[in-house]
């Protein structure tokens, strides 16, 4: 039987991130809009082109964006939020443009995280007023082209529910979801005009379905997809990031033509699907990672899913388990990176060809795509014995792990007394996060020694004089624990996995984050090893300038692991275990070169949260121990420091003390230390570091502003458990701010201090 292929969105970045140039010299005003649509257009089309090449039936229009697909939809239904002061009918270029960035008189729209990945959307604005109407034809243009090109198209909308769900109500006494029946209509009308432009099926995303929805968003989808049943139009309801069989008997019976789910992050609701009856409806498997970077395993899924296909009554077609907005471009442009580890990747270019080498295999017979299972298996056979993956000495330490290794000796309350004997640190004691400003003298500095241009002994003594200069200027600030100031750092997980086993890195492995910015995250796919000590030597120099305390700077195992591709031959929490060992072990080095404090950044500690409460506490487990097992290997006088920067905690706070870290610094500035509450309340143990001012924005809060901020902490927390510091590292600002807001953070300390 033929099964259809097909795909949920391709990245529109562009492979070599041509989209961001062309944006970037937009909005510098190095360019027409025109020249910026222009290269909009030929993206769209080289993406179509690409994914028609590898041999997919159905390709994806609509899921391109110039900013994001959030704000996309929020033009195409006119619902900008008041405070813009639109008038006119359509939303022009730049009005987009200044809901994404914000312009002089009026602040961005918020952005958000897009369920559990590393992508951002704009958060939709709604209030009593909010109306809707067909305000943008980007889309319908869209199709055009792609028909144009003679691109067999399906079209990607983000569904009613989602689209409601994922906005914020901005004025109280009114809920987001009253909107449904003024918003459908509209709906309605987007579908009647991609029937009339000949498309047949429409995928349309409701990714919230793998959330724990609430009794009225639930009820709600009969209601909505009732109501979008008789345009014409062929609906695909699109599922990812989670299981839906939680919602089974609701997806029996809705009007829709088709259902999408993902099996690579649920693999097991697939039973749930073949048992029921959904034969009367097409059934999308989403079988390949859309999210990972990882080669399938072709043999084993066409298995697989022949059993599928014989089971199901229906009809079947094959995708990604989600849009590949999350993965990179195109492996072929990979040319530094070692054959053997490249034989085991897959981008999205080349997950495309497996789907549709997966759909001909099904069609014609495993012997009509002979040779390229036969590459499959070979590549999946080397991952399974490459001594480059596998190291006998790592996993001998993990199995050999005990309690105690995720213990300090003794409880906080003593540690706390041998810490203070050791550092006798006056109350309320000051001191940063980590970085100092990344001036561009420092990049360059970095850039020509990656270029071979600047010898080891020029690179050693530039950045010694940087942490030397670094550390003078704290002195004079009057900090109490003084930081190297992090200016050897590209980023704060590229600079420790290069220097560790098991990490690759990529050239163009660009992944979309927000708008034009992308990340490149790095690939872990070994057993990671460190072979030798990542910080000391930068650290010890810094300590040997002064004879203040300075605090050794890593970054946490959670969140190596969360900013990194990871390997998918074992769990997260073996992984997370194996960097921990080696964040252990830096942290024991540190120790022996006689630094007392240490802090281990976990930023991405919440980002790691499952989807679904129900996941938490398996996930809260292994995150704790491997952060308890990096470090616990310590005295009890050598004080552990972490950093997380937000300030929603309410929700994970036992997770949070069972950390133990001696002291932990958070962002509270902008949440005004409201968010401190959630110490409070739950008595947390430790010392704490509330965020006295926001690092995030050029603006110098005023002296008393600081103050109030601190003596608001003060009240809610024991003074004799509260450090002084900024919310985050402050490598984004300029030195003279740095400056400046740090002497006034120093002078309310002191004046708190003697005030007490
Ligand atoms: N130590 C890091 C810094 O100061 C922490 C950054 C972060 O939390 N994202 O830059
Ligand atoms: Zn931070």
């Amino acid at each position: 039987m033929k099964i259809l292929t097909h795909n949920l969105g391709f990245p529109r970045i562009g492979a070599q991130r041509e989209l961001k140039k062309a944006l970037e010299a937009h909005w510098k005003g190095q360019s027409e809009a025109a020249q910026l649509l222009a290269t909009a257009r030929e993206i769209r089309a080289s993406n179509w082109l690409s994914q028609q090449k590898s041999g997919i039936d159905l390709i994806p229009v609509g899921d391109f964006s110039l900013y994001d697909h959030i704000l996309d939809m929020t033009a195409l239904l006119g619902a900008i939020p008041h405070r813009f002061e639109h008038t006119g009918d359509q939303v022009p270029l730049d009005l987009y443009f200044a809901m994404a960035r914000g312009t002089v008189n009026q602040p961005a729209m918020e952005m958000t995280k897009w369920f559990n990945t590393n992508y951002h959307y704009i958060v939709p604005e709604f209030d009593h007023n909010t109306r809707f109407h067909l305000a943008s034809d980007w889309l319908f243009q869209e199709i055009k082209e792609a028909k144009v090109l003679g691109i067999n198209t399906k079209v990607v909308l983000i569904g009613p529910l989602t689209y409601l769900y994922l906005g914020k109500e901005i004025t109280p006494d009114f809920q987001r979801l009253d909107l449904l029946p003024s918003l459908l209509p509209v709906y309605r009308e987007i579908l009647q005009q991609i029937v009339a432009l000949g498309v047949e099926w429409v995928q349309i995303d409701e990714p919230i379905l793998a959330l724990d929805l609430e009794q009225p968003w639930l009820d709600s989808f009969t209601e909505a997809y009732r109501a979008l049943n008789d345009t014409g139009s062929r609906l695909l309801l699109t599922s990812y990031f989670g299981a839906v069989d939680h919602h089974l008997a609701l997806l029996e019976n809705l009007p829709v033509d088709g259902l999408h789910i993902d099996l690579s992050s649920a693999p097991e609701q697939l039973e749930s699907f073949l048992t029921r009856n959904f034969s009367s409806k097409i059934l999308s498997l989403g079988c390949i990672d859309g999210r990972n970077i990882w080669r399938t395993d072709l043999s084993q899924k066409l298995e697989n899913l022949a059993q599928t296909v014989s089971r199901f009554k229906g009809n079947l077609w094959i995708a990604p388990s989600c849009s590949l907005l999350h993965c990179p471009v195109d492996l072929s442009l990979e040319t530094k990176l070692d054959p053997e580890i490249r034989n085991w990747l897959a981008f999205s270019t080349q997950k495309l060809e497996e789907i549709a080498t997966l759909g001909l295999g099904l069609y014609q017979g495993k012997e009509s795509i002979q040779e390229i299972l036969t590459a499959s298996n070979q590549a999946n056979q080397s991952r399974k014995t490459s001594c480059r993956i596998h190291n006998p000495v790592v996993h001998h330490r993990i199995n050999h792990l005990t309690e105690r290794d995720s213990q300090r000796t003794h409880p906080f309350a003593i540690r706390k007394q041998q810490q203070q004997q050791r550092f006798n640190l006056p109350l309320l004691p000051t001191t940063t996060i980590g970085s100092f400003p990344q001036t561009s003298a420092i990049r360059q500095v970095r850039a020509a020694f990656k270029k071979n241009e600047l010898s080891h002994l020029e690179y050693l003594s530039a950045m010694r004089q940087e942490i030397c200069e670094t550390i003078r200027k704290q002195e004079e600030i009057g900090l109490d624990v003084l930081v190297h100031g992090e200016p050897e750092r590209n980023d704060m997980v590229e600079y420790f996995g290069e220097q560790l086993w098991g990490y690759a890195f990529t050239e163009n492995g660009w992944v979309q984050s927000y708008g034009s910015r992308c990340v490149k995250p790095p690939i872990l796919y070994g057993d990671v090893y460190r072979p030798e000590a990542m910080t000391v030597d930068w650290i010890s120099y810094a300590q040997s300038q002064t004879s203040r305390p300075v605090k050794g700077m890593l970054t946490g195992p959670v969140t190596m692991l969360f900013w990194s591709f990871v390997r998918d031959d074992q769990p997260r929490a073996d992984t997370a275990l194996q960097l921990a060992l080696a964040i252990r072990d830096e942290v024991t080095d540190l120790e022996k070169a006689g630094i007392g404090m240490i802090q281990i950044d976990e930023p991405a500690f919440r980002e790691g949260l499952p989807l679904r409460r129900q996941d938490w506490q398996h996930y809260l487990d292994w995150a704790v121990k491997a952060f308890r097992v990096a470090s616990s290997g310590v005295k009890d006088e050598t004080q552990i420091h972490t950093h997380m920067c937000y300030s929603e905690f309410h929700d994970i706070l036992p997770a949070i003390a069972e950390l133990d870290a001696d002291v932990i610094t958070i962002e509270t500035s902008r949440s005004r230390m409201e968010l401190l509450d959630a110490f409070v309340k739950f008595s947390y143990p430790n010392e704490i570091g509330p965020g006295v001012y926001d690092i995030h924005s050029p603006r110098i809060p005023d002296t008393s502003e600081m103050l109030e901020l601190l003596k608001k902490a003060s009240h809610h927390i024991d003074p004799k458990l509260l450090w002084v510091n900024p919310d985050c590292g402050l490598k984004t600002r300029n030195w003279p701010e740095t400056r400046t807001a740090l002497q006034k953070m120093v002078d309310c300390a002191k004046s708190l201090r003697s005030a007490l």
